[in-house]
């Protein structure tokens, strides 16, 4: 998907009612976006199909819903207020600021797309002969440019986990990088600039009475890990999940819901025996892959990247990276955070939190792996894959032009319209109404009568509703209804006796969870 079909799936999403500007009526605030009517179904649908595939497929995992706020010392001992920096740089001429390391990765994207236009051109030459993975191995022009990569990422690496900032602008310097902006070279010092939006607390001044608003939502798990465990009887392994918000103060805010100021996370902790992390994470990292996989998203759109720049908590990490429209990007992160929080909290407490393990007859801090996804750079995922412009036959015998939303049938916002055929006939919408009365019981149904049948199946197409449900003349005589199904166009003529169990059957989340077995 190109730049272009992004800008058109963007002013969808606000078109038809999913994602707005937050304060738009104010000119907007950057990077806070709010969810409109059918953005909040998809949303909690994602949230719905995340919680039942940990909490209710695994009888180890168990959900908590802890508080934004959280005591400050908590972020002292997670390492946030220390260590939860972005390298910052700015240009002296245009008085933007970036990240100075995403400065360094656009740069690298510049080069990849060098590599890309060989690739191109020597396809375009070759014809049928071409053999890319040979071409990429073993031409001189495209190994001198990975060579150029690889050393950038290892310098820039090294550096960010070393702290040396002034190498780190020394690069940018050496790589003749320019403001994006203005063209200007005139940039400043890199300093580090805490991701952490803080508040005061009524009653108490001073630094004691800061709060954070939680960067990750993790850090509640971690410090109710004994209240869960006692209360619930868990032996190790087990998990806690848990979906909530959170927020960071991000430089560079842009590319949509994928980078945001407020957000929600989707995360699991799977507290395990120290040694057995390196198993679970490996355990995760497939499941994961596997619950991404169960939606039908396609093998070219996934992929792991490993992390060269461990975080200060982890000894192990990969993400699952998804084919935004701007490229492979970092959708969600499993990582292996061994004991560090766990025994920094114990330590900055006092209070023990360990766990006797009967089969060793031994007390530990157990070892945690995690998995980490934002709901709304999947939400964002879910709409790239499903947004789709094509020709298909009108009434006329013709063609015209549709824009439809693919969304996974259990995911879908509306799982069906009823559609009396004509609105002018009261039979028909009288008829119409009763069926939308009785599934409204059990499913998030829409009623349409107005315009033409035709123009209502694209309102319902663009919004990504699988099955629309016409009440014609013949259902006055029999019964039956014809069932329409959004990707295929085929209809099918059934008995509204039959219609609960058919939507039952294509749209309930437990379709996606029998792929996770
Ligand atoms: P990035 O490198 O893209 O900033 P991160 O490595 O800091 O992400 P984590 O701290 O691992 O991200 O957070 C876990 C998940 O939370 C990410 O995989 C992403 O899906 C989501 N996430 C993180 N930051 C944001 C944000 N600013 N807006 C939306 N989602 C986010």
């Amino acid at each position: 998907m190109s730049e272009e079909l992004f800008k058109k799936l963007v002013s969808h999403a606000k078109k038809y009612g999913f994602i707005f500007q937050s304060s738009e009526i104010y000119d907007g605030l950057s990077a806070v976006y709010d969810y409109g009517p059918y953005g909040v179904e998809l949303k909690n649908n994602i949230k719905e199909y995340w919680w039942k595939s940990m909490v209710q497929m695994h009888d180890n995992i168990v959900g908590i819903d802890s508080a934004i706020f959280m005591h400050p010392k908590t972020w002292k001992a997670s390492g946030h207020v220390d260590a939860f920096n972005d390298p910052l740089i700015d240009n002296k001429d245009s008085k933007k600021r970036y990240r100075a390391d995403v400065l360094i990765e656009d740069h690298i994207a510049k080069i990849e797309g060098k590599i890309n236009k060989e690739v191109n051109k020597a396809k375009k030459r070759f014809g049928d002969d071409f053999d890319e993975e040979k071409f990429r191995a073993e031409h001189p022009r495209v190994q001198k440019y990975l060579t150029q990569i690889k050393e950038i990422q290892e310098r820039m690496g090294a550096s960010l986990s070393a702290g040396d900032l002034e190498d780190i602008k020394l690069l940018i310097e050496e790589l003749g990088i320019t403001d994006p902006a203005s063209g200007s070279r005139n940039w400043t010092e890199v300093r580090q600039f805490n991701l952490m939006f803080n508040t005061q607390l009524g009653n108490i001044s001073g630094e004691e009475g800061k709060l954070y608003l939680r960067p990750e939502t993790a850090q509640g798990i971690f410090v109710n890990f004994l209240n869960v465990q006692k209360t619930t009887r868990q032996k190790i392994p087990f998990g806690i999940a848990q979906i909530g918000k959170a927020f960071r103060n991000e430089i560079v805010a842009r590319q949509f819901i994928f980078r945001m100021r407020e957000f929600e996370q989707m995360e699991m902790q799977y507290f395990v025996q120290p040694g057995k992390e390196m198993e679970w994470f490996d355990y995760w990292k497939e499941h994961r892959m596997k619950w991404h996989k169960a939606l039908g998203t396609s093998d070219d759109k996934l992929r792991y990247h490993d992390h060269d720049n461990l975080a200060h908590y982890a000894n192990a990490a990969v993400d699952i990276e998804f084919k935004f429209p701007f490229g492979f990007k970092e959708l969600e992160g499993i990582h292996s955070r061994t004991d560090f929080d766990l025994s920094s909290h114990q330590e900055l407490s006092g209070k023990k939190l360990q766990y006797f393990d009967p089969e060793m007859n031994e007390n530990y801090v157990p070892y945690v792996v995690e998995t980490s996804i934002g709901v709304d750079r999947m939400f964002l995922a879910v709409m790239t894959n499903a947004y789709t412009e094509e020709m298909v036959p009108d009434a006329s015998g013709g063609e015209a032009e549709r824009v439809v939303l693919k969304i996974p049938a259990a995911l879908a916002p509306i799982k069906a319209a009823v559609l009396p055929l004509v609105k002018n006939k009261e039979e028909l919408t009288t008829k119409a109404k009763e069926v939308f009365d009785k599934l409204k019981l059990f499913f998030n149904i829409q009623y349409d009568e107005k315009d033409a049948i035709g123009r209502r199946y694209r309102r319902q197409d663009a919004i990504g509703t699988p099955f629309c449900i016409t009440i014609d003349f013949e259902t006055l005589d029999d019964n039956t209804v014809t069932v329409r199904e959004r990707d295929s166009l085929d209809q099918d003529r059934m008995h509204i006796d039959e219609l609960a169990h058919y939507l039952e059957k294509h749209t309930n989340i437990s379709t996606l969870l029998t792929k996770l077995i």
